[in-house]
């Protein structure tokens, strides 16, 4: 079977891991401070916070926020179900903005008209940067201001991209940017998060949240020092801490990713190439955006769920681990237990009743693809 995504490990990403293996410290060492400049150096950020995966670091970037039980965080339905369960752990409400159907990301449209008919604002928008495409940053920055909502930017798919020449993860246009580290996305650390900012005061909270809200800073316990054992907890954390062997492996494929970001470019140009003249929608890369492509995902042009589910089939049978992203998170039954029902965000359902995500991966050869693609082809005309 030829997946629709998998990590790509060299050599080097092994001889990293194993270094760390014979080191003093398997976790808490000094692969995680590396890892975390490194990172802020390759896009531009002042702080990256480590963390065990992007849930957790959505989780805490909204605690960091301030989001609580009477708050509200919108994000879209084409996403994985993690961008909208941060703000469930926090005891927040959530609701949705529908999809652009050209790029399957947030629609400032609908954003903007949502926004002036609320009734209630919510606090933190999470726009996804959906398959590495960077959504439209600056008009949602300024909606920001004029309705006094925070950014979380969604980074899972974007690592590597770039938007008005400005790489994913600056956090220019937002308060805090989240990266997945998970296999298949763009370069992995086994598992895996970091969130980004450029304000020292989120970053110090989301460092004490990671670690159970405990502090080791003298300057800051609220209670007099009582000896150099001496450490406080002075907010509900969590253990979220990453651990060196991940943040080895993550520095080592920190080296490799303008290299896997080159690969899938080709590999989606080549896609765009093969794929010309079917009747499917195929993905838009807008201008002034480099996407990462971590996903190569086309739609069909008519809505046919029986159509859909036969083409999937087909393509599975002949060995393509094709995948869909997403069925849309409101459809979830634990989403319509909370109110969410079919026909609420219609965009996003027709894109996760019409898209099929192809094979894109950094090490998929052109043999394989031409695979994927012969095989799509058959399927299409059957
Ligand atoms: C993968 C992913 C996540 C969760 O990432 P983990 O590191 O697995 O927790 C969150 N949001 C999106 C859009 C993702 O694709």
């Amino acid at each position: 079977m030829i997946p629709y995504g998998r990590q790509s490990i060299s050599e080097a990403d092994i001889a990293a891991v194993v270094d760390v293996l014979r080191s003093d410290f398997l976790t808490q060492g000094p692969a995680i401070p590396k890892f975390e400049q490194a990172m802020c150096a390759k896009v531009g950020a002042q702080y990256g916070v480590a963390v065990n995966s992007a849930t957790s670091g959505l989780h805490i970037a909204c605690l960091a926020l301030g989001l609580g039980p009477d708050d509200l965080l919108w994000t879209v339905p084409n996403t994985f179900v993690a961008s909208a369960n941060c703000a469930r752990y926090c005891g927040a409400d959530v609701d949705f903005v529908d999809i652009d159907p050209v790029t399957q990301n947030i629609s400032v449209t609908a954003l903007a008209e949502k926004l002036r008919t609320a009734e209630r604002l919510p606090k933190i928008v999470v726009p996804v940067h959906f398959s590495g495409q960077p959504c439209d940053m600056k008009e949602i920055a300024i909606l920001a201001r004029q309705y006094g909502f925070k950014i979380i930017e969604d980074a899972s798919h974007a690592v590597g991209a770039t938007y008005f020449g400005e790489p994913v993860g600056s956090c220019q246009y937002s308060d805090i940017a989240i990266f997945s580290f998970h296999p298949v996305k763009i370069i992995t650390s086994g598992e895996g998060g970091l969130a980004l900012t450029n304000d020292a005061a989120l970053a110090e909270a989301m460092v004490m949240l990671r670690s159970h809200g405990i502090t080791r800073d003298a300057t800051r316990y609220e209670q007099p020092d009582r000896g150099p054992w001496y450490y406080e907890q002075q907010m509900l954390g969590y253990n979220y801490r990453m651990i060196d062997i991940e943040a080895a492996l993550g520095l080592s494929q920190l080296g490799r990713l303008d290299a896997f970001i080159a690969r899938r470019n080709q590999l989606a140009a080549r896609y765009d190439d093969l794929l010309s003249g079917l009747d499917i929608q195929k993905p838009k890369v807008l201008p002034n955006r480099l996407s990462s492509f971590h996903l190569y995902v086309v739609r069909l042009t008519v809505r046919d769920a029986d159509r859909h589910r036969r083409v999937f089939e087909k393509l599975r049978a002949d060995g393509v681990g094709v995948n869909v992203h997403y069925t849309p998170v409101h459809l979830q039954p634990d989403f319509q237990r909370l109110g969410f029902a079919p026909g609420d965000f219609p965009e996003a359902e027709r894109h996760g009743a019409t898209a099929i995500s192809l094979p894109m991966y950094a090490d998929l050869s052109d043999e394989a693809q031409l695979t994927v693609v012969n095989s799509l082809i058959n399927a299409l005309g059957e």
